[in-house]
């Protein structure tokens, strides 16, 4: 019985050994970062002129959100920085 122990010592010491390097050689391997894949950009609500604050306002009639509460105040705007249209008004939006 004394010889079915041995190698089978032998044999647990050889499989932890490879295992360790399978460890090793996985640990090497770029860890998939976890981002939040719900399909909405952060950035997508960032105000596009400070890039700072969350968008507040949407330009009419072209529709884009692109100012946030301080950035509307800096400017009378008469055109959309996005598509250059003309803003016949500015709206306020809550998201
Ligand atoms: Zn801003
Ligand atoms: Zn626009």
């Amino acid at each position: 019985m004394t010889k079915v122990s041995n190698t089978t010592i032998t044999d647990i010491q050889s499989l932890e050994k490879a295992l360790q390097k399978a460890n090793n050689s996985s640990s090497i391997q770029p860890q998939p970062v976890t981002a939040p894949t719900s399909g909405v950009d952060p950035d997508k609500y960032l105000c596009k002129i400070c890039m700072e604050l969350e968008v507040s306002s949407v330009f009419l009639d072209c529709g884009h959100m692109v100012l946030c509460a301080k950035c509307k105040k800096t400017k009378d705007w008469k055109s959309c920085p996005i598509c250059n249209g003309t803003i016949t008004s500015v709206r306020d939006v809550f998201i």
